[in-house]
């Protein structure tokens, strides 16, 4: 069952509205036993990445999709540092809508870029960065009937606000959440989740040391980062963001790259999760920052590390060639 029929009564969509829907969310929530062993705390992790197109964008997208419908839209377009743009072009192509995405040129991954055009997006590559990209693009559609689905659109947050739902659905309660966090949509709509249902988890946000503006306190004109996802320099929704941590008396704070990447590696090894690098700034700030006294603790891995093969094949072991005989395989696979 698709989340906008799973919690039809918490969603602003009237009975016969437009649905279009993938069947996504109901995603896995799997305990880490290997990661809460090393950080002595119950820690589980929320596989977006199962989602039906790879991230959790898709929880916002059907809302905002479906939206667009009601009103009648031929068009719907967004900026994106990539898996909004997939998301985007699968539930445009579902609905019978054309879509369109504006990504930063070179800077998404390579299966971000794939699913967008499979799915007949029309994909503009901006010789720009994403925050750049959103401001053209909200000008734009202030000029053209055309839905913009950003996370700026109310929908998207709505239909991302019912991943809150699930984790107190599947755990009754718990401690603290721990995000990555690129332009602040998903905290804003889990804190929305969490206090629509009277819970007030402490929520940890971690955005990567080359763009942390709400870490600084200021936009990022040239944000860099090997998690690609989180590359944004100037967060769309940073007051609600900064609200969201302090009144759940939680904080954001930076991580590096490489530990960005170690959490990447390790959660692929030990856990057998293998998740896009931006998503494991969750585990990364875990484990560099800790979640004060809270037990309980639910890291949010937002989209699936198939989307990113360079960065993976990148980090990985190197394959053992083989002649194919007996002896040559022994020694490869034992040795
Ligand atoms: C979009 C995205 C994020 C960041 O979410 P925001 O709502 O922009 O803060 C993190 N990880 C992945 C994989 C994403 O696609």
């Amino acid at each position: 069952m698709g989340l906008m029929t799973r919690y039809a009564d918490r969603l602003p969509f009237a009975p016969g509205d437009p649905v279009i829907s993938l069947e996504e969310g109901s995603t896995p929530l799997v305990l880490a036993e290997r990661l809460s062993e090393r950080v002595g705390k119950e820690v589980w992790l929320k596989v977006e990445g199962a989602n039906p197109t790879g991230s959790f964008k898709d929880r916002g997208m059907t809302c905002a999709v479906s939206d667009a419908v009601r009103n009648g839209a031929e068009t719907v377009i967004c900026a994106s540092t990539g898996n909004t743009a997939a998301s985007l072009a699968a539930y445009a192509a579902r609905a019978g809508l054309r879509g369109a995405v504006i990504v930063p040129d070179g800077k998404i991954a390579t299966g971000k870029l794939a699913q967008a055009l499979m799915h007949g997006a029309r994909v503009i590559a901006l010789r720009g960065n994403f925050d750049e990209a959103l401001k053209l693009v909200r000008e734009l559609t202030q000029r053209h009937p055309i839905a913009l689905v950003n996370s700026v659109n109310p929908f998207r947050l709505e239909g991302q606000k019912t991943a809150a739902f699930e984790l107190l659905d599947s755990l009754g309660e718990l401690d603290a959440l721990c995000i990555p966090v690129g332009n602040a949509g998903n905290v804003t709509a889990y804190w929305k989740g969490f206090k629509e249902m009277g819970a007030a988890p402490r929520l940890f946000g971690f955005q990567a040391e080359g763009a942390a503006p709400l870490v600084t306190g200021k936009p990022f004109p040239n944000p860099e980062t090997v998690a690609s996802a989180i590359r944004i320099g100037n967060p769309a929704r940073w007051e609600e963001a900064m609200d969201a941590f302090t009144s759940s008396h939680g904080r954001v704070a930076a991580v590096s790259d490489d530990q960005i990447l170690d959490a990447y590696r390790f959660l692929a090894a030990n856990e057998g999760v293998f998740c896009e690098p931006a998503s494991a700034a969750s585990v990364a700030g875990l484990l560099a920052h800790g979640v004060e006294d809270a037990e309980r603790v639910v890291c949010v891995l937002t989209g699936n590390g198939l989307k990113d093969p360079q960065t993976a094949l990148a980090q990985a072991g190197a394959v053992v060639p083989c002649e194919p005989d007996m002896a040559a395989v022994e020694k490869a696979v034992l040795g």
